[in-house]
């Protein structure tokens, strides 16, 4: 009987139809790039998630992954993305926050090469199967604080930090192309999700978006 009924619970939770529901809702929420919602389409969720939650996979919330941290709502993946693109293709993107690493296989969609940072290393760990399983070949993970960016394969068209910064490092300013873009949420208690666009060699546009809720970007590795 459990059995039975786990199994359906899974036929419910893939079907096309929970996936196009999860679409139609990015769209009433604003979400427009094409490119964007057909990543999110092809991107398994419930996959990212312990089995107990994949219920609620779908659902336009975040979910715990372990060690304190979350997956980040639907919602917001699609928002960061869209921003990140700005309806142009992405040639190089470098992700401050791994996670379990369901922003990383959407950003894999829509950018040539996507580098990844993430400072726990068990979660690289999960992050590396879970891409792995998705074959997300385009993908490179590194285990290393974030906060400095990855100077050595700098510069990137975009880099999308997903754990609330107080501060917008300079490291990550500095490692943009010119007219690249940084999509970072600020704050401590109150955050909110700010764009950057390098205009030139020093020149930075910063735009003010929306109010967010993510996990503190802290330091050093763990
Ligand atoms: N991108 C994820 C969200 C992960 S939550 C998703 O798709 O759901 C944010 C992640 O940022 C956590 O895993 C946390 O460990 C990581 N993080 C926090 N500070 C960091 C830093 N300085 N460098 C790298 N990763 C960091």
């Amino acid at each position: 009987m459990a059995l039975i009924r786990s199994s359906q619970a899974g036929i419910g939770m893939t079907s096309l139809r929970t996936r196009e529901r999860m679409l139609t809702r990015l769209r009433e929420q604003g979400i427009k790039d094409e490119v964007v919602l057909s990543a999110i389409s092809a991107i398994p969720r419930h996959i990212f998630v312990d089995e107990a939650l994949s219920i609620r996979a779908y659902e336009d919330v975040s979910l715990p992954i372990g060690f304190g941290q979350t997956i980040s709502q639907p919602y917001i993946v699609a928002r960061m993305s869209e921003l990140l693109r700005n309806d142009q293709p992405l040639q190089k993107v470098l992700e401050i926050g791994t996670g379990c690493g369901y922003q990383t296989a959407v950003l894999s969609k829509i950018s040539k090469e996507v580098y990844s940072v993430e400072r726990i290393r068990p979660l690289v760990m999960k992050a590396r199967g879970h891409l792995r399983e998705l074959k997300c070949i385009n993908v490179k993970l590194d285990h290393a604080d974030g906060n400095m960016g990855l100077p050595q394969l700098a510069p990137f068209d975009a880099i999308i930090v997903t754990a609330a910064a107080s501060h917008i490092p300079q490291d990550l300013l500095d490692q943009l192309v010119i007219g690249g873009r940084l999509v970072i949420p600020v704050g401590t208690d109150e955050q909110v999700l700010h764009l950057v666009e390098r205009i030139s060699q020093a020149e930075y546009r910063q735009t003010k978006l929306e109010p967010v809720k993510f996990v503190p970007l802290l330091g050093g590795t763990s």
